[in-house]
């Protein structure tokens, strides 16, 4: 009997959490990334990720949300995702996302660097990401940045450094108007969660204000983009891309270096 409450309940939550997505009833916080107090033309923004599919796999609701709002959105991604020998079908499949999530495509860098391969025990410069970040930011006038946290939700290695990139980026550029936002980790529970984490977003955001909280209101459009990476589109990343929080809400915080 008690199991039949608990599934009851969880399919109930799972139900008001996605008509809490499609009706619209969130109040996000997402306008905290476009407002700098200053710049009143269209907003360049640059997603730093490190491979092929990062992008609808954990940012989707950011970049959706920031498309619909009108912003510049660029993408430079640090590598092909070569590690298993398809870097040039998943430089393909990446075009193919970013045509879904509103990228566009001239806006999309993919670099294929000898130093910055694809893989675990692949270890990255930091000088290195700071000076390529530089030059992408230089080039395109960018006012803010979104990347990685620390721990790079998955806790890879290339995740983390591109993270320690965008930091070192900061540190040594403090003088530039460039904002720099992280993408904020969960714990395991939350993270597969699916879209019942928005309540916990929700929740999150009231307790630590300075966190903002975008809830994806196209979660079918991450499907889409994450469906275009075919080699990757195994039965393994379907499930996590049902049952993963970053397809419903993202958890942002502003870098401070
Ligand atoms: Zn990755």
């Amino acid at each position: 009997m008690a199991w039949l409450v608990v599934s009851v309940s969880l399919i109930v939550i799972w139900l008001a959490s996605f008509c809490k997505i499609f009706f619209r009833a969130t109040s996000i916080s997402g306008a905290a990334i476009l407002d700098d107090g200053k710049t009143p033309q269209k907003k360049n923004v640059l997603f730093v990720i490190a491979h092929p599919d990062d992008e609808s796999m954990f940012f989707s609701p950011t970049i959706n949300y920031l498309a619909s709002n009108a912003c510049n959105l660029h993408m430079l991604c640090l590598s092909t995702g070569n590690a298993d020998g398809m870097g040039s079908i998943r430089n393909n499949e990446l075009h193919r996302a970013c045509a879904v999530l509103k990228v566009p495509l001239q806006q999309l860098k993919i670099l294929n660097h000898p130093n910055l391969q694809d893989g675990f025990g692949q270890l990255w410069s930091h000088d290195l990401l700071t000076e390529i970040i530089e030059e992408e930011v230089t080039k395109h006038d960018i006012h803010t940045i979104i990347t990685f946290d620390n721990y790079g939700v998955s806790g890879h290695c290339n995740h983390r450094d591109v993270h320690r990139g965008v930091l070192k980026f900061l540190q040594t550029n403090s003088g530039r108007n460039v904002k720099a936002w992280e993408l904020v980790s969960l714990n395991i529970f939350r993270k597969y969660c699916g879209p019942v984490d928005i309540w916990l977003s929700i929740l999150s955001a009231k307790i630590h204000p300075s966190k903002v909280i975008i809830i994806n209101e196209q979660p079918w459009k991450s499907f889409k983009a994450m469906a275009q990476h075919l080699s990757q589109w195994v039965w393994f990343r379907k499930l996590f891309v049902s049952f993963s929080s970053y397809t419903y809400a993202n958890t942002l915080s502003r870098i401070n270096p």
